[in-house]
């Protein structure tokens, strides 16, 4: 299967491509054909369909790789954001047999799409949503109980502000 992975062979060398990063685990190549100049494909060395076959150390340090070329990235292209953009299956939108973050630096009226229209559900839809997560995670035996707002505390209703923040 490696052998016919264009991700394997820009790995190996075996094609031409415009590496930026590499170490034990992850590199990183322009995209050829991107959303936005400077548009980073982050990939890990070893050969997987998708990002949670990776050990803890690979997922960490994929990770940790977008954490270090974002602010690069934002720096020589002028770029006032970024997506990060995982894609598992082809439900999803996944056109390669190897997985790979997108790192795409954004500006205002870019003309890149990232949407989706939000769906309305009622309460009882989140809570049994919640129930079964939040069960199916135990039975794993990968979580505590989270924490919950008291019915008393009224807790507040997160609100999105009309004028874009600047976080940096
Ligand atoms: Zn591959």
């Amino acid at each position: 299967m490696t052998e016919q992975c264009l991700f394997c062979s820009i790995r190996d060398n075996k094609i031409q491509s415009y590496k930026v990063y590499e170490d034990d685990y992850v590199f990183a190549v322009l995209d050829i054909k991107p959303a936005n100049p400077g548009h980073l494909l982050i990939v890990p060395k070893k050969h997987c369909p998708v990002i949670t076959q990776l050990s803890v150390n690979e997922m960490a340090q994929l990770f940790n790789v977008a954490r270090t070329l974002m602010p690069v990235v934002l720096k020589v292209t002028g770029a006032q954001g970024a997506n990060i953009l995982y894609s598992a299956g082809p439900a999803a939108g996944q056109r390669s047999p190897h997985a790979f973050l997108n790192l795409i630096p954004r500006k205002e009226n870019d003309g890149v799409v990232v949407s989706w229209e939000p769906k309305e559900l009622d309460q009882a839809s989140f809570k049994e949503m919640q129930d079964k997560l939040i069960r199916t995670l135990s039975e794993l035996g990968k979580q505590q109980q989270p924490s919950q707002p008291s019915e008393k505390e009224k807790p507040e209703v997160y609100n999105v502000g009309s004028k874009p923040p600047r976080y940096w």
